[in-house]
């Protein structure tokens, strides 16, 4: 069965986002750059959708 999270998020610009958490009923995210992250900032909500 997959995990299910309550994901807390501050990109109010997204399609998803809903007071402070994201309503997406998936979510994917991936290395940015290289494919290696290093630190959350290599790292990059895939899922986004503008509004
Ligand atoms: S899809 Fe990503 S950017 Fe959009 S609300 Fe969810 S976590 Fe945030």
């Amino acid at each position: 069965m997959a995990p299910k999270m309550e994901v807390k998020c501050g990109v109010d610009t997204c399609h998803y986002w809903k007071s402070s958490y994201c309503h997406a009923d998936n979510l994917e995210v991936n290395p940015q750059g290289d494919g290696k992250a290093h630190s959350s900032d290599g790292t990059c909500c895939t899922t986004f959708r503008r509004i």
